[in-house]
């Protein structure tokens, strides 16, 4: 009889492309197949099965994701014109992390992995700082014009009944100039803001939320008060069981207080502000192979990866038969997310402690100077060395094996 943990319920399984499939597979085979029966729900998102399914796939993958509530992806390409060419596509499919987003209706969380010798740029960064991102409206749906000399621009909101409400934005008399409108919905806002709350209680750290509600007065105050409103009549009693705080501030405010904290804490973003902030802080911690990603939708439905892509330019040297060096830390920490989360679910407390087994070992193994080449030249460890994709995980499964 075989002593592998035992899943209950499956894990959806999401395989995708490039030097990220290659990896996925490498992972499963040598670090949790080898203790965890796997039970999953495979869905190949790969480029070649998203064009002979007409993308349903996709759509199939993040039902599955909807049903069990965990799901682990890999990275997938999103063709652009060249990959149509390159892969003879029948269109050019959509991304499918867009895709499941519109399904599962979620917010991403992006987590750094922190490891002693990679130090952030701002060295106070003791702690993870995980940006969530409103990934929906405001001026990535917006409306844009270029208005000539002498024209006018209204606001008119036309009502059901076919009533005007007119407001003068500007009136461009003696010169050109330009306009934008830009929209959100209080289901959207609401629906981050769960997320938000959700996701803060589930891994019992803080949440910031900053907007510029001073300057903007409906608009950006529409999303303060929505976040305070469910805080208040949803998620205090919970926070203050769990002893972590809800925490607002004006956005300017918070840029400043984020550089001086130790992290520890979730910043939750508007749309550009977590456009712009996520790159600044994935950029401060250092590697996009140690950035984790995770989508939470508001019903409690989870969904795993890491944040960077495909790694196009290792695949090709790989499949040119030639020796790579590429991080798998974040592909790695997806599998033990969604594990561990799984394991929480199903009240399998052996699966989620092999989750954080296998964690540990990824830590130690490049806390002991063992790396590949993207963390190497960032590390502060005298002694350190540079190793292949292959020789990095053999390196991690011989440590699970003497933590385990
Ligand atoms: P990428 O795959 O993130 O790689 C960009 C560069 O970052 C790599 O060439 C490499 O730099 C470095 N890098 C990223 N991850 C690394 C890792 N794990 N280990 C070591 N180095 C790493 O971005 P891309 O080349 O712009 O995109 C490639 C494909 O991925 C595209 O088809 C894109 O559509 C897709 N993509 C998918 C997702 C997703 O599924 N979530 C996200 C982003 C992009 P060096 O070459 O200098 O070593
Ligand atoms: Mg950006």
């Amino acid at each position: 009889m075989s002593n592998k943990i035992k899943m209950t319920t499956p894990i959806v399984e999401m395989d995708g492309d490039e030097m990220t499939r290659v990896m996925w597979k490498m992972i499963k085979e040598t670090l949790i197949e080898p203790y965890v029966e796997l039970k999953s729900e495979y869905y190949d998102l790969g480029l070649e099965k998203r064009d002979e399914t007409n993308d349903q796939i996709t759509i199939d993958s993040a039902n599955a994701a909807k049903k069990y509530g965990v799901a682990v992806k890999c990275a997938t390409i999103t063709p652009n014109a060249q990959r149509v060419e390159e892969f003879g596509l029948k269109e050019m499919w959509k991304s499918p992390n867009a895709t499941i987003r519109g399904i599962l209706d979620g917010t991403v969380f992006r987590a750094p992995i922190i490891v002693k010798g990679i130090e952030p740029f701002i060295p106070r960064w003791k702690k993870p700082i995980i940006i969530a991102r409103h990934a929906y409206g405001d001026v990535y749906k917006g409306a844009e014009e270029i208005v000539a000399k002498d024209e006018k621009a209204e606001l008119v909101i036309t009502a059901k009944n076919g009533e005007e409400r007119r407001r003068l934005i500007h009136d461009f008399s003696g010169t050109n100039g330009i306009i934008q409108g830009q929209y959100n919905t209080d289901e959207s806002i609401a629906s981050f803001a769960r997320s938000c709350f959700n996701y803060a209680l589930d891994i019992k750290f803080d949440l910031w939320f900053a907007t510029k509600d001073t300057i903007s007065k409906k608009y950006d105050h529409r999303f303060k008060d929505i976040f305070d409103e469910i805080f208040q009549t949803e998620y205090k009693t919970k926070f203050e069981g769990a002893k972590i705080e809800y925490f607002y501030t004006l956005i300017d405010d918070a840029v400043a207080r984020v550089v001086r904290t130790d992290g520890g804490f979730i910043w939750a973003c508007k749309n550009y502000d977590g456009d712009v902030m996520s790159d600044m802080v994935a950029s401060t911690f250092g590697s996009l192979g140690m950035m984790t990603s995770v989508l939470v939708s508001p019903d409690g439905t989870y969904e795993y990866e890491a944040a960077h892509g495909t790694v196009t330019a290792h695949f090709r040297k790989y499949n040119r038969g030639e020796s790579t060096s590429t991080n798998s830390v974040a592909t790695i920490f997806a599998w033990t997310g969604g594990l561990c989360k799984r394991g929480e679910l199903d009240n399998l407390p052996e699966l989620s402690s092999f989750a954080k087994n296998l964690e540990k070992a990824c830590i130690e193994t490049i806390e002991s100077g063992t790396m590949t080449n993207d963390l190497l030249a960032l590390s502060t460890l005298p002694e350190k060395s540079g190793v292949s994709t292959e020789k990095f995980l053999e390196a991690v499964a011989e440590r699970l094996q003497k933590i385990i």
